[in-house]
């Protein structure tokens, strides 16, 4: 199938090589004990993964948290760095345990260590998702097991580890690091409890929110890393059909960048509290 005959133009600039697995935006000086990270608004779809998919490339996009990154992207002006996923989460799911995976979708054997039984493997969205949206098979056939392997040593490994040196390196300068993992949630459907979603969800290791391996994995607050899942509903700010921001983007822009500076200067505030009274 040749690409350019079935997407449109506007489509052209998000299917590319993947050159990097993400993007750093580091302030000029962080002054804040915060971190962002934004594991699924990746929109770099590779040529040969959307070529092999079932599925168009706006199906493919429905998984994606779109935006999210310009949405946060405020944060770095207020001192936080932030860290965006380049690859869609389609591809590779980086809020999953390294080897989630399902032995049904791979050409040849799984490592033995491979997670293969778990609760997200099961329901399609393991680290390389078998499905996006409402159960859409992404793949025809079955991916042959060295190249799912890949994708997890050159994308997800460096997400994670350039992930953990910002929140060490945070920890080593503040003594504290709060996390703040950004993501977006389709507005149709209802939650698990049968309510109409909500604006906004926060999660934090213990919250019912979907996914969440990273908040799970470095919201360990004993040893001061506090790790919050914000999933911002898409009708806010974007046309979930188009997937293009609309005139509410703007607004959530600014209602984000005034809670981010004030919960920043709070964190901030509290941390200059606890340094004088340990001295
Ligand atoms: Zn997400």
């Amino acid at each position: 199938m040749i690409f350019s005959s079935r997407q449109s133009s506007a489509d052209a600039d998000v299917v590319a090589d993947i050159e990097t697995p993400f993007t750093l935006h580091q302030p000029a000086l962080q002054v804040v004990p915060v971190v962002v990270d934004v594991p699924h608004a990746g929109r770099r779809y590779p040529r040969g993964f959307v070529d092999r998919s079932r599925l168009s490339l706006r199906s493919l996009r429905r998984s994606e948290d779109a935006f999210v990154d310009r949405l946060f992207a405020q944060t770095v002006a207020l001192g936080a760095p932030l860290l965006a996923a380049e690859f869609p989460r389609a591809f590779l799911d980086v809020n999953r345990e390294p080897y989630e995976l399902d032995p049904r979708m791979f050409d040849g054997r799984l490592p033995a260590f491979a997670n293969t039984r778990s609760m997200r493997v099961a329901g399609g969205l393991g680290t390389i998702p078998r499905i996006v949206g409402d159960a859409h098979e992404i793949y025809s056939g079955r991916i042959p097991v060295e190249e799912g392997l890949t994708r997890i040593d050159t994308l997800y490994r460096p997400y994670h580890a350039a992930l953990r040196s910002l929140i060490l390196r945070t920890q080593g300068s503040f003594g504290t690091c709060i996390l703040i993992d950004a993501h977006s949630m389709p507005s149709s459907g209802l939650d698990r409890d049968g309510a109409a979603k909500a604006d906004l969800v926060l999660g934090d290791r213990f919250g019912t929110s979907a996914g969440g391996f990273i908040t799970e994995h470095y919201g360990t607050p004993a040893s001061g890393v506090h790790a919050l899942q914000l999933e911002f509903s898409r009708a806010l700010y974007m046309d979930e059909t188009t997937l293009t921001p609309h005139a509410g983007f703007a607004a959530l822009e600014r209602v984000i960048g005034a809670a981010m500076a004030e919960c920043f200067a709070r964190w901030s505030g509290w941390l200059d509290e606890w340094r004088e009274a340990a001295e």
